[in-house]
């Protein structure tokens, strides 16, 4: 049943911690996260305790604008490396709340770059007390989200998005839409001051269940001029667009290291660890992920440069196209290591490589990797 009630803020975090204590925070609030996985493996509702411990340990707050109490984190090219591992780090403590915690990331990235600077002060307040943002750009042709312009810079919205992660959960989300002359606008969507219904039922996949990535229908909903955030074509701007999907590579990473984890415990449960083949398998997880974690490296070592945005854009391409890699050969080996008898529910290596398979598939991967191929062509025949 479509929801237009969005859980209001209960927590109060007490600021963002320092730039050198990002990844402990991290590693504490993902401990709280997978104590409590089994439990919040439910459509029905969001990983609360996990999103509760990120507020409380100023994880909401620090990638909200150094000048706004936040730490940039995620905009800074100085924390790219930091950003990573906390975002593996979340997605190790349960990949349904590193997608939401990489939405709220993504969100502070295009609000720090493009937003106004009273737009940063707000969504940096509104960070601090505990509102969750999200992005929510995915859309059924038919039903895409346009914008009308309205006297006094006002607009209203017609369509409605779907894939929409923490519906009915995230109170602001960055929504782009079509102008009329067909150009790409964002805009930032109180959704506790709208009356945008939410269907987290819409979500029914087997994997990533938490992450109530439902529709949400905008028919109808006018925004203030104040909700307009940056200029036409924002959205897709290089290198930030495509860069930005080394975030999610990061918690797709920290979820194979939580499946790795699993399927040694499982092993070792069984007393099936002292295996030469199973050992073997070990051998390749680890430098399957320890790959990952280079490649990680690698983006934020070049994104802290003064590399080109084409230079940028072609990494990240390659990065994610590795780092699926690093999770697809992580997931085969732990199945073949853990045999039918450690897939079954209520499996902790079931659920997570369930989430992992699912959260995967993001947008675009063959064109990620063409686009790779391509520039490496281009810079052979420079
Ligand atoms: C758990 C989860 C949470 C998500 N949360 C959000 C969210 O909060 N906000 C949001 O905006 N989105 C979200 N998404 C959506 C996501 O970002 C992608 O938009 C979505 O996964 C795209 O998937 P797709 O299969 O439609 O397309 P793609 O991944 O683009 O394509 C799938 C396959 O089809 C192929 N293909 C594509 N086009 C063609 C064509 N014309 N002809 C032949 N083959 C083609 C591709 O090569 C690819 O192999 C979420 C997705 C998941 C899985």
């Amino acid at each position: 049943m479509p929801l237009t009630l969005h859980a209001p803020p209960v927590h109060n975090g007490d600021g963002a911690p320092a730039a050198s204590d990002l990844t402990a925070a991290a590693r504490r609030a993902a401990d709280v996260a997978a104590a409590h996985e089994a439990e919040t493996d439910s459509r029905e509702h969001p990983p609360e305790p996990g999103l509760a411990a990120l507020h409380s340990e100023g994880l909401l707050h620090a990638p909200a604008a150094p000048s706004y109490g936040g730490r940039g984190m995620g905009t800074l090219p100085d924390l790219h490396a930091a950003t990573y591992r906390v975002l593996c780090e979340i997605g190790r403590g349960g990949l349904p709340l590193g997608r939401l915690y990489e939405g709220h990331v993504n969100a502070f990235v295009l609000i720090n770059t493009y937003g106004t600077a009273e737009q940063q002060a707000r969504a940096a307040e509104d960070a601090r007390r505990g509102h969750l943002f999200g992005v929510w750009n995915t859309e059924i042709p038919s039903e895409a989200v346009r914008l009308g312009a309205m006297p006094g810079g006002r607009m209203r919205m017609e369509g409605a998005k779907v894939f929409c992660s923490g519906a009915g959960r995230v109170t602001r989300a960055v929504v782009p839409g079509d102008l009329p002359d067909g150009q790409r606008q964002m805009t930032l969507v109180p959704l506790d001051e709208v009356d945008a219904p939410a269907d987290p039922a819409w979500w029914r996949a087997e994997g990533m269940r938490a992450s109530q990535s439902g529709r949400v229908d905008f028919d109808g909903v006018v925004l203030d001029a104040s909700a307009v955030l940056g200029m036409p074509g924002d959205y897709t701007r290089q290198p930030l667009f495509t860069g930005g999907a080394v975030r999610f590579a990061a918690v797709q990473l920290g979820g194979a290291e939580a499946l790795a984890q699993a399927a040694a415990e499982h092993l070792q449960r069984l007393r099936r660890t002292e295996h030469p083949v199973q050992q073997i398998r070990m051998g390749e997880i680890a430098v399957a992920l320890e790959t990952g974690r280079l490649w990680l490296d690698g983006a934020a070592r070049l994104e802290g440069s003064d590399a080109s945005p084409d230079e940028i854009t072609a990494y990240a391409d390659m990065a994610r196209s590795a780092i699926e890699r690093v999770c697809l050969d992580v997931l085969e080996r732990v199945d073949r290591a853990v045999g039918a008898r450690g897939l079954v529910p209520p499996s902790r290596v079931e659920k997570v490589g369930r989430d992992l398979r699912l959260y995967l598939r993001q947008p675009n991967p063959d064109g990620a990797l063409a686009h790779a191929g391509e520039a490496f062509l281009s810079r052979l025949h420079a």
